[in-house]
C-alpha cells in the first residue's frame, strides 16, 4: 500500500500544475481583453482643447529639426517665462505627475545650470475617448497628483527648464490613443505639423473661465 502514495502524489501534483495553467491563461486572456480592447476601440470626437496658457495671452509655439513630428514649444512673449502658470487645455483625470527622466540643475536663479534627461517634472491628463495631453520641463512637483479630476483651465504647474530643456518653456504634445496629432487649440490647427525646420507660429490663448 505504501508504494502506492508517491504515484498518487505526482499525479495530484500534476492535476494541480494543470489547473494552475488553465487558471494563468484565463487571467492573461482576461487581462489582455480588460486592457487591450479599449486601445482597438477608434478614439471619441476630438476634446475642444484650449493653449495651455492663460487666457488671452499671446504666446510662441514652434519646433526644430528632431524635436518630434507634432511636439510644440511655449514661449511668452511677455515677461518673464520662469514660473508661469502652465494651465490643463482640457478637463480630465491626471494619469502622471512626477518626474520624466532626471530634472537637471536649470532654475531661475541658475538657469545654465546643468542639464537633465528627458521630460523632467511633467503631467499628462487622460481626457476620454483616448486622447490626452502632456505638460513637460515643469518648474516644480506638478500641482496635481495622479487620479485627480481637472477642468479646463485648471492650473497643473509653472513653467521651468528641468529635464532636457535649454531655456525655460513648456514643452507639449496632444495623442489619440498611441499616435500623436497635431496640436488643436479652439477649434483650430496649431499649423506645427512636422519637425523638418526651425518655425514659429504667434497663436492667442482662448484658455478663459467659463
Ligand atoms: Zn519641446
Amino acid at each position: 500500500m505504501t508504494t502506492d502514495h508517491p504515484r498518487s502524489h505526482r499525479r495530484s501534483r500534476r492535476r494541480l500544475l494543470r489547473l494552475m495553467l488553465v487558471v494563468g491563461a484565463v487571467g492573461v486572456l482576461v487581462a489582455a481583453a480588460v486592457f487591450a480592447v479599449p486601445q482597438l476601440l477608434p478614439a471619441g470626437p476630438r476634446p475642444l482643447f484650449q493653449m495651455p496658457v492663460g487666457c488671452g495671452e499671446t504666446w510662441q509655439i514652434g519646433t526644430y529639426p528632431g524635436h518630434g513630428e507634432y511636439d510644440v514649444d511655449f514661449f511668452p512673449l511677455d515677461g518673464d517665462p520662469w514660473g508661469q502658470p502652465v494651465l490643463a487645455s482640457y478637463a480630465g483625470t491626471v494619469t502622471v505627475a512626477g518626474i520624466n527622466g532626471s530634472l537637471g540643475g536649470r532654475t531661475p536663479d541658475n538657469p545654465d545650470g546643468p542639464r537633465g534627461r528627458g521630460g523632467g517634472y511633467w503631467v499628462k491628463i487622460d481626457h476620454g475617448g483616448r486622447w490626452e495631453t502632456q505638460y513637460l520641463h515643469l518648474l516644480e512637483p506638478p500641482l496635481v497628483e495622479v487620479g485627480q479630476r481637472v477642468a479646463q483651465g485648471e492650473q497643473l504647474g509653472r513653467i521651468g527648464s528641468t529635464g532636457n530643456s535649454g531655456a525655460p518653456h513648456l514643452h507639449y504634445e496632444q495623442r489619440r490613443g498611441w499616435e500623436k496629432v497635431e496640436t488643436w487649440f479652439d477649434g483650430q490647427p496649431s499649423g506645427i505639423t512636422h519637425d523638418d525646420a526651425e518655425y514659429t507660429v504667434r497663436l492667442t490663448s482662448n484658455n478663459c473661465p467659463a
